[in-house]
């Protein structure tokens, strides 16, 4: 299985190569990193350099649109040229805790389409509370494919990214209890569905509340399988393929 988003750093973990060792054995063999802050894009690259089965997408998240500069984009067209990445992201446009720089984020958010569009990767999606906003800027970029990364939203959202060629992040929050995302999952179904813990944050059930890891997908795949009625096997072999194809795993 691979864990197809995560963050692994020194800031939230004591020690990462301890928390890289422990996925060994978990059946996730492959491990996509996201940077996605200046400082967390130059810790993801080395870690990925450092380890064989740990790939990185980089570009800078929302949350950074008020201090990302001209001069910081050239930074990272250059890290995208001189790195072996696999992806641009995390990116996209959080409005959950307001819409002040909201120009910002979709200049910010545009910027590193082109980016991904020039490049010919792919990109990790991050939207929340800004759904519409999501889908008509990624409609502008209909060469970009791409993850909607750690989805939460209803079976027809889910649907529309379909259509546009997206495939969709699913977490933790799968396993929750309150859930209502087991909807979309039946909606688009294995061929459109990748899996991903998001950790640090969003562990899933049993482990709710606790510092997550990439050990745990086989708990999201086991939750993806009783939705759709499945041998976990299934889940495992077509979400692996989903991610080699999309970010064209080696
Ligand atoms: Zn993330």
């Amino acid at each position: 299985m691979i864990d197809t988003h995560c963050h692994i750093s020194k800031e939230d973990y004591q020690d990462i190569d301890l928390i890289i060792q422990e996925n060994i054995g978990s059946g996730v063999d492959k491990i996509i990193i996201s940077g996605c802050t200046k400082e967390s894009i130059i810790e993801s690259l080395e870690i990925s350099k450092k380890y064989p089965f740990i790939y990185t997408t980089i570009g800078y998240h929302p949350s950074e649109a008020d201090i990302i500069t001209e001069n910081d984009l050239n930074i990272l067209e250059n890290q995208i040229k001189t790195n072996s990445i696999v992806g641009v992201g995390e990116i996209g446009l959080d409005y959950h805790y307001g819409k002040e720089n909201k120009e910002k984020q979709i200049t910010l958010l545009k910027k590193q389409m082109l980016l991904a569009e020039k490049y010919h990767l792919p990109v990790v999606i991050h939207s929340r509370d800004a759904t519409e906003d999501t889908i008509s800027i990624l409609k502008e970029f209909p060469k970009v494919k791409g993850d909607i990364h750690c989805f939460s939203g209803s079976a027809e959202t889910a649907m529309i990214y379909k259509k546009m060629g997206y495939v969709i992040g699913i977490g933790g929050v799968v396993t929750f209890k309150n859930s209502n995302l087991f909807r979309a999952v039946e909606a688009i179904g294995l061929e459109s569905i990748v899996l991903e813990t998001d950790a640090p944050y969003l562990a899933p059930e049993p482990f709710r509340g606790q510092k997550n890891s990439s050990k745990y997908v086989p708990y999201i795949a086991k939750r993806v399988s009783e939705i759709l009625n499945i041998e976990v096997n299934e889940v495992a072999e077509a979400t692996t393929k989903n991610a080699v194809s999309l970010f064209d795993l080696k």
